[in-house]
This record gives C-alpha cells, sequence and structure tokens, in this order.
C-alpha cells in the first residue's frame, strides 16, 4: 500500500478518508470537490438499495442494486461495511477497495457513522474521519430542501435522523462546521495535506534519509 506521488520524493501509505455528516449537511459537495481538486483520490462507490435520484448515474454515484442482491453481497463477505440508514441499505464493496489500495492510493468514503465506524475497526491506522456539521438546523432543512431531490417525507424522516447522526461528532478525527464552502472546503483539502505528510505514513522515509545521510 504505498504510493510515489510524482512530485513527492518519498512513497508513503494510503490513506482512507472517511467523510459523514447528517444529510443535506454538504459532504457529497464536499466530495466533489475534492475529487476535482485531487485527481489521485479515489472514491469508493458504494451499493445501495434506496431508489437513484434525478442527477445520479449508477456507477458513478453509487450503483443502484436489488435488496437481494444486496443481501447476497453482504452474506459473500463483499462489504468492507454496510448499514442500514434512512430505511434503505448501504455498503461499501471490498473488491474495489483492496484494488485501489493496492495501487497506493488514497480512497475517499461517503458513508454514516456506522459504517464510520466498521472501517476504523478494520483499519484503525489508515482511516482518517470528518464529520461536518450544519451552521443550523434551519439551513439544514434549508439545503434538504433546496436540493429538490427528495420527497418532503423522505425529508422530515432525514432531518428526524440528523438528532441522532449530529450526536456522534465525537466519534472523528476531525469536525468541520459547513457554514460557506469557500471555507469549509480548504479546510477539508488542509486535513489531506497534513494527514499524507505523517510520518508514520511517509513509509519511504527510512530509506529516503538513509541515502540523505550517506552522502554527508
Ligand atoms: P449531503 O451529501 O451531506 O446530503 P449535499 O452535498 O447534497 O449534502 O448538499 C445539500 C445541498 O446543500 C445541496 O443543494 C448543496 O448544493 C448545498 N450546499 C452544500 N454546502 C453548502 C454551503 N456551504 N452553503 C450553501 N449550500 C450548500
Ligand atoms: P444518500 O441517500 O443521501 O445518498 O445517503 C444517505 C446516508 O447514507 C448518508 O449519510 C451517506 O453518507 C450514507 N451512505 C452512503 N453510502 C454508504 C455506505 O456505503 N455505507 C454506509 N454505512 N453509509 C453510506
Amino acid at each position: 500500500m504505498t504510493a510515489q506521488l510524482a512530485n513527492d520524493l518519498v512513497s508513503r501509505r494510503g490513506l482512507l478518508l472517511v467523510l459523514s455528516s447528517p444529510s443535506g449537511a454538504g459532504k457529497t459537495t464536499l466530495t466533489r470537490l475534492l475529487r476535482d481538486k485531487e485527481p489521485t483520490l479515489a472514491l469508493s462507490i458504494s451499493v445501495t438499495t434506496r431508489p437513484r435520484r434525478p442527477s445520479e448515474v449508477d456507477g458513478v454515484h453509487y450503483r443502484f442494486i436489488a435488496v437481494d442482491e444486496f443481501i447476497a453481497l453482504r452474506d459473500r463477505g463483499d462489504l468492507l461495511e454496510w448499514a442500514e440508514v434512512h430505511g434503505n441499505f448501504y455498503g461499501s464493496p471490498r473488491r474495489e477497495i483492496d484494488q485501489a489500495l493496492a495501487g497506493g492510493q488514497d480512497i475517499l468514503f461517503d458513508i454514516d457513522y456506522q459504517g464510520a465506524m466498521q472501517v476504523r475497526e478494520k483499519a484503525a491506522a489508515d482511516v482518517v474521519s470528518v464529520f461536518i456539521l450544519p451552521p443550523s438546523i434551519p439551513e439544514l432543512k434549508h439545503r434538504l430542501e433546496r436540493r429538490a431531490e427528495d420527497s418532503p417525507e423522505v425529508i422530515a424522516r432525514r432531518l428526524a435522523a440528523a438528532k441522532v447522526e449530529i450526536d456522534r461528532w465525537r466519534d472523528y478525527d476531525y469536525v468541520l462546521v459547513n457554514d460557506d464552502l469557500n471555507r469549509t472546503f480548504p479546510r477539508l483539502q488542509a486535513i489531506l495535506v497534513a494527514e499524507r505528510l505523517k510520518r508514520e505514513r511517509q513509509t519511504g522515509l527510512p530509506d529516503f534519509v538513509h541515502g540523505l545521510l550517506k552522502d554527508l
């Protein structure tokens, strides 16, 4: 699990960047921005039994599958983690993740707190977790309504779930209040940059330093 980026002299382990938030706080938006700016970051594409939203593309945003297919994947052990969220099943396929890590890539997960805890249990040293909070509840409601892709019943259900979700903020390494994207996004990038530079992730350091010392 090592990566040598074009501008880096030292190779390093990939990391698993986990983003969670109550629905509507902005993690899909932040995920999209991050992927535009960080082309080496692979996105873990989840499977879900939820109906596709009009703006979503199968295989890009999610792989939309039937409940029996989900249960078969889960029971075969093909999911790294899975959870029932807002009445639908969601899971992160293991195969794509293993392939990406083997290629030395960082991987981004947009998953709920139940999934975040499972990934952390399985790969504690590689996980960097970030929780996104909305600036206020009226703004959260406003964002869910403005997105205009869910029915009023679905929006009400998601708002009701926000209480339990927001309460999980202590389980994460970092917490961002997403008031203004122009502030939140650079902060998220800064987390990624700093975490990539953690000494223990820079697995090529012993060889690099050895080379430096040899030439002294
Ligand atoms: P989530 O993935 O957490 O459910 P989204 O990223 O889909 O949330 O964001 C919900 C809505 O709020 C979208 O319409 C998005 O454009 C908007 N949004 C996200 N972040 C902000 C922000 N900082 N300020 C204003 N609107 C935002
Ligand atoms: P949405 O339906 O709005 O796309 O996502 C609803 C919730 O499910 C969000 O909190 C999202 O992070 C979470 N989610 C999406 N994919 C997965 C997954 O593979 N596993 C888990 N545990 N949660 C997921």
